[in-house]
């Protein structure tokens, strides 16, 4: 049997009668990493909103987990309890600390930051960090200060914070937004590495990052989804080529 990290059934969210989220139905199994794309104003940060709690949809579900928890009855620190951590497009890390106690701070069980920070660091939590670390491949900048890291490599620690909180489901909105093509590869790789252990749905315009991770791709358009498929399977749709070029049909 299949195991659905997140479904959302006739989710509906309208901003003074202007219909961001139009009838949406979204399924997402397990360790899948799903892209979302779709033009400006399709709707895919507001469906993130819904998903974390920032905002509340009119109508419709959006369950989570193996005990199809209902999101739409919780609030953002609830739902961030359940595992569920959100990358925001621009990197919001503690500039002043060090790469290390950025992660510490993050982590699960961290009783606030002023404790977090001065209480002794156990031996399991510094393995923890180094691992973290490792992973998202900020081994050697681990006592650097966060401020001083490159954009790709801000973007790579809060990818590194959102598992030393030990989020299941990571949702990732246009990681590669200023990237240069190195930093967007490594971060392709890296969400490639994470999959399958963790669930994550990454929003992206950029097509040959799209390309590089994509398993199943969904098109979002107004509100809704235009069409799901493999990269190719999209890219070939007509609904999604008309979408995208703005190519008209011509009626005889
Ligand atoms: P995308 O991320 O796909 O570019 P958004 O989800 O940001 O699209 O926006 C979808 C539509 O909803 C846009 O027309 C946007 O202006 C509108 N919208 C989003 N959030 C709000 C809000 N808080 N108040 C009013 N309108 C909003
Ligand atoms: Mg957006």
């Amino acid at each position: 049997m299949k195991n659905f990290i997140l479904t959302a059934e006739g989710v509906n969210k309208t901003f003074d009668g202007f219909k961001a989220i139009s009838d949406l139905n979204f399924y997402m199994d397990e360790g899948e990493l799903r892209t979302v794309i779709g033009p400006n104003g399709a709707g895919k940060t507001t469906f993130l909103d819904l998903i974390t709690g920032r905002s509340k949809p009119d109508a419709g579900t959006i369950q989570f987990g193996r005990e199809s928890t209902e999101l739409t009855k919780l609030n953002e620190y609830q739902i961030y309890r359940l595992g569920i951590g959100r990358k925001f497009q621009t990197p919001t890390v503690y500039v002043d600390h060090t790469v290390f106690e950025n992660i510490l701070l993050s982590m699960e069980g961290s009783r606030g930051v002023f404790s977090a920070l001065f209480a002794r660091v156990t031996p399991a939590q510094r393995e923890r960090i180094h691992d973290i670390l490792k992973t998202v491949g900020l081994g050697e900048k681990i006592d650097a200060k966060a401020g001083s890291l490159a954009h790709g490599q801000k973007q790579w620690l809060e990818i590194g914070m959102l598992l030393a909180q030990n989020a299941k489901l990571l949702l990732v909105d246009e990681p590669a937004a200023g990237m240069t093509d190195e930093e967007t590869a490594k971060t392709g790789e890296l969400l490639l590495s994470l999959a399958g252990r963790h669930s994550i749905i990454v929003i992206e315009h950029d097509m040959v990052f799209v390309r590089q991770i994509a398993k199943k791709v969904t098109v979002l358009h107004q509100g809704t989804i235009l069409c799901e498929g493999s990269v190719d399977e999209v890219q070939n749709n007509e609904r999604v080529i008309e979408v995208y070029l703005g190519r008209k049909h011509h009626h005889n």
